[in-house]
């Protein structure tokens, strides 16, 4: 029998833990996130964290900028942020404008508020095999519903398919660090469904609805599905679940499955950084 991985209640359980704790707390964590622009995805994303965040008792402050802000302007906001003593976490929405440095914006960001690893001080500790202050938060997420499902990772032959900063590479880094032997996979990989089918665990993080059929999976195979997938139907991800589900053992719906947890691993992040600021935790 197929297990269906179910991260929203996973998640749940991980909310709730943490509002329990914050009341503790004479302050409240405060996560600041920066929106450029009214992209309906993004919005949608940045309104759900913040839901989540006013619901545990965090302060959560929206920050909204025009498509048009200048580097400089969108750069002024950030250090600000990382001035004020009661910004715990700061989170820029991605993807940015094309007009505007990537690279500079995410590095402008004080590591120490980092809450999603996107500078290279957090990411270099992180392919160093140190401790960043906090880990990526859809990786992070990833790992914690395999270890919800007791699903062992040391040993496992894994392919990510996708290998973007925020979720192919740095998960390839965590799972590697889980003494699994990891294959990264992309859009220039020559024969992905041989590749993919020998594979104890599939993750894909492409991008496309359908993409993963039972022709890249093994009997028995663990599919993780990362992917958010806007179609005339609805939210997808990229696995085609109806038909993959019979031949894995363990499966992620979208949605309900990776989704939740990366909010619920933000809301941790942002709580594992007010306790660090706080000196609560070394
Ligand atoms: P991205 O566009 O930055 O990266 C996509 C990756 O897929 C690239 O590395 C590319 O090489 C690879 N790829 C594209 N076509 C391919 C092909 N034909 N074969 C093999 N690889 C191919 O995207 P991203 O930001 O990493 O996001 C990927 C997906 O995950 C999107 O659907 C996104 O919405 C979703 N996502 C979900 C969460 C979540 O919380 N569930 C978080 C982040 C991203």
């Amino acid at each position: 029998m197929t297990v269906i991985m179910d991260g929203k209640s996973c998640a749940d359980k991980i909310i709730e833990k943490i509002k329990s704790e914050v009341v503790q707390y004479d302050k409240k964590p405060t996560l600041a996130v920066i929106l450029i622009g009214n992209n309906h995805a993004s919005s949608i994303y940045v309104a759900n964290k913040q839901k989540k965040a006013d619901y545990i008792g965090f302060n959560s402050i929206l920050i909204n900028l025009p498509y048009d802000v200048s580097e400089n302007n969108l750069l002024e906001q950030i250090y600000k942020l990382n001035d004020n003593p009661d910004v715990n976490a700061i989170l820029v929405q991605l993807p940015l404008p094309k007009t505007i440095n990537q690279q500079k914006i995410l590095e402008a960001i004080d590591p120490i508020k980092d809450v999603d690893c996107f500078t290279s001080y957090n990411f270099g500790w992180l392919a160093l095999g140190y401790n960043p202050y906090v880990v990526p938060c859809t990786p992070k997420g990833i790992i914690r519903l395999t270890d919800e499902y007791k699903i062992d990772l040391e040993g496992k032959n894994i392919i990510v398919i996708g290998r973007s900063n925020i979720v192919g590479k740095p998960l390839s880094l965590l799972l590697e660090q889980r003494n699994a032997t990891v294959t990264v996979a992309h859009s220039k990989t020559k024969n992905l469904t041989a590749l993919s089918s020998s594979q104890d665990i599939v993750i894909s993080a492409v991008g496309i609805p359908d993409f993963i059929t039972t022709e890249y999976i093994k009997e028995g195979a663990v599919v993780i599905d990362v992917g958010i997938n806007r179609t005339d139907k609805g939210i997808t991800g990229d696995v085609k679940f109806d038909e993959v589900k019979d031949k894995a053992s363990f499966i992620t719906p979208v949605p309900k499955g990776i989704g939740p947890m990366t909010i619920a691993m933000l809301m941790e992040n942002t709580l594992e950084l007010f306790k660090i600021q706080h000196s609560f935790i070394n």
